[in-house]
Parts: C-alpha cells; structure tokens; sequence
C-alpha cells in the first residue's frame, strides 16, 4: 500500500491546485534555480526541497499521475495501471465539468416549487451543505480485504444547496461548490480490480458453491464470497475493490437566468459513482435566493415602491426609475393616487422556457415635504381651499346608516 506524501505537491510548488501546465512549469523553474545544491552548497535543507520540488514536479507534470494524486492524495509507480490498460487515452473521467445539462430544470423547478409552495426551508449557510454524506461514504466502503464479488451497485444520488443573490437568480450566474462524491477510481477504471492473477475463492475452494446443513439435509448454495465463480479478483489498491474513492472537487454550476427560490437543478451522473463501473447517481442542486431590501418578485414579475412627492403626483412627472437594464424614465400622469401601479412591460425576468419577460411594476409611494418648515406649512395651507369644504363627502353616502 503506498503511502501519502509528507508534503502537499501543490503547496510544494506553491501554485493553486487548478495550476495550468505552464504555471506549473514556471514555478518549478523558479524553486529548481532556487533550491538547486549547487547553488547552496553545504546546505542540506536547500538540497531537501529541491528534491520535493522535484517529486512534486514530476508527479502534477505528468497528466495521469496528477488526477491519481488529486483523487487520492498520493501517487507511487507501484500501483500505476499498466500499460495499455487504459486504451490510451489517460484523460480523467470526472475533469470535465462544462455541459452540464440543464434541460429538465424548469420542469422540475415547476414540479418542485408547486409541492413546497415555492421556498425552502434555508437553513444551509455558505456553498455547497451536504446531507448525510459521510453517512453513505462509510456504509458503502466496501471490505477492506477486496476479496469479495459484490455484484456492481448504481451510485446514489447527491442533494446540495447553494445561495444566491437576487439578480443572480434573475440573470443565471455560475458558481462553483465544493462537493464531496464518490468518483470512479482512475487506477482501475471502476472495475475494482482484475482477473489476471486472480486467486481461487477461499471459502468455496475454488468450487463455486458452498454447502449448509439444515437438520439431516444437505444444501449446496452459490457461494456468497465469489457469487458462483470460484475466483476472486485482483482487488485494486487504491479502491479497495470498490472501483470507487471519495473524492473532494469543486464543481462548476451553472444557473440559468430565471431560476426561482427553491429551484431544483439536476447535473446528471455527477452523484456518486456506481461501485465497480455501475452508472452514478445525479447531483441536484437547490436554489436558495436571498431576498432584495427594494425589489421583489412575484413569478416573471418584478415589483418595486417608488418615492413619488405630492407635487410630482398631482402635476404629472417624468420620474427616473432604476430597472434591471439599468434606469429609465417613467410619465405618471396629473393626479397619481398614492399606491397607484405602473407596468412597465418586458422590464421584467426572462423566463427562457417561454421565451417571455415578465414586467416591472412600479408603485407610486407618495411622500409628505418636511412639516416642520414654515414655507412648507403656508403652502399646504394653501393646497387646502384645493379640497372640497368635506372631502369625505362620498364616506358619509356610502356608508348610510352605518352612523
Ligand atoms: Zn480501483
Ligand atoms: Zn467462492
């Protein structure tokens, strides 16, 4: 069993662990020069990080190797695969995060908001909380020993929960969450291992079955261990047999534009992997919207108060109003009751299932000039022979007998 460094590679290097090669290149340039005995002589601490840089360098320089050391944390020739095994192409099977499909999110947002009443119950903080992960890590780890024959199992799925603001769910965003998932172990291309080599199943002694006694009678039974073949695999070294390892990696996400409070997006097959080569679960991500001091929205529709003084609703004004495509003016007419709605059509969210956009509504709040000024005050003084002798006239008719 090969054991894990005693110094991180990319801390080593000092470059992020999404370095590109050229990053890496540099770096180790730059320590090599460095550190290099020649330029320390006597230095025998000099000489012990040029040598790190060097493993590290070799290790993250070398495309396989560094998807092994991201998944597992370490990376020795003793377990690499062989040659050929593979069928040449060493790309890893989970770097590729783009094109995540998205297709049947509004549906299920739909579906989804419709059974909550359209909101979560929060309570996750930060990105990316996880639910009951380690529960599923330690009750799938398969026996330690490999020697088994378990017969391959769908990886289940995962539930995440990432917060976002109240534009980015109007206008989509990406972001990224840290998301810990079982992922197919690159060793051994999920299989858990292989045939070459296999050794007989101790249990049935290579027979296959096994036999059990009830009373006076004899059974024989497929053997539990080695499901009926009578030979165990090679277990892999790294998975345990499990063709799967826990894996920690940051996921791109993408939001689309119009995703709601509680919207439930699926990244298919990036849950957990099926142990030996079985197909992976899905992710679902959850929406958490985080609510606007100003702006709030109602389906397709933004709504939004708009100061409006006493002078601007009685005489008619332009008022300049901020929207999501930056500010515009709006014409209230002479006579603009307080609470009175305006649409502004197509200012509102995009709704890319129905290629349509909702409104804004703006809403008249009428706003009293500062009583406490004497000019102020002469001038309601004023206003007031405007008002019928009773201007609730039409209270007293309507609401006849009421007295
Ligand atoms: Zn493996
Ligand atoms: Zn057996």
């Amino acid at each position: 069993m090969p054991s894990a460094p005693k110094h991180d590679y990319y801390e080593t290097l000092g470059v992020p662990r999404n370095a590109s090669e050229d990053d890496l290149r540099k770096a180790y340039r730059k320590l090599a020069r460095k550190h290099h005995p020649d330029l320390n002589p006597g230095d025998t601490k000099a000489e012990e990080r040029f040598k790190n840089v060097q493993e590290a360098y070799e290790v993250l320089n070398d495309s396989k190797k560094r998807s092994m050391y991201d998944q597992v944390g370490y990376y020795s020739d003793n377990a690499a695969p062989q040659p050929g095994s593979r069928g040449g192409g060493s790309q890893h099977p989970n770097m590729d995060f783009g094109g995540f499909d998205f297709s049947d999110m509004f549906s299920k947002a739909q579906a989804e908001s419709r059974r909550s009443g359209g909101s979560t119950s929060g309570g996750t903080s930060g990105t990316g909380a996880f639910k009951d992960i380690f529960g599923q890590f330690f009750r799938g780890g398969a026996g330690g020993d490999g020697a088994s024959d378990k017969a391959p199992e769908k990886g289940t799925d995962l539930e995440y929960a990432v917060n976002i603001s109240f534009w980015q769910a109007i206008r989509g965003t990406q972001t990224k969450i840290d998301v810990t998932r079982y992922e197919q172990c690159v060793n051994c291309d999920g299989t858990g291992g292989n045939e070459a080599g296999s050794a007989a199943c101790p249990q049935c002694s290579g027979t296959g079955t096994v036999t059990q006694m009830a009373g006076n009678m004899k059974f024989n039974l497929t053997c539990p261990r080695c499901s009926g073949k009578g030979r165990l695999k090679n277990s892999c070294p790294y998975c345990h047999g499990d063709g799967r390892i826990a894996h920690r990696e940051v996921v791109d996400i993408r939001i689309p534009a119009g995703a709601q409070n509680g919207s439930r997006l699926r990244v298919p097959g990036k849950g957990n992997a099926g142990t030996r080569g079985a197909m992976p679960g899905d992710l679902y991500i959850t929406t958490n919207v985080e609510q606007h001091p100003l702006f709030h929205r109602e389906g397709d529709d933004i709504h939004l108060k708009v100061p409006v003084t006493v002078s601007e609703a009685g005489l008619g004004a332009k008022i300049e109003v901020p929207t999501m495509d930056g500010r515009t003016i709006l014409k209230i007419p002479a006579g603009t009751q307080n609470n009175q709605k305006f649409r502004l059509r197509e200012r509102g969210v995009h709704n890319s299932r129905k290629d349509t956009r909702g409104d804004l509504i703006v809403q008249a709040n009428l706003v009293m000039p500062d009583t406490r000024e004497e000019r102020t005050r002469e001038l309601l003084k004023q206003l007031a022979d405007c008002y019928p002798e009773d201007p609730r006239s039409q209270l007293w008719e309507a609401s006849d007998g009421a007295t």
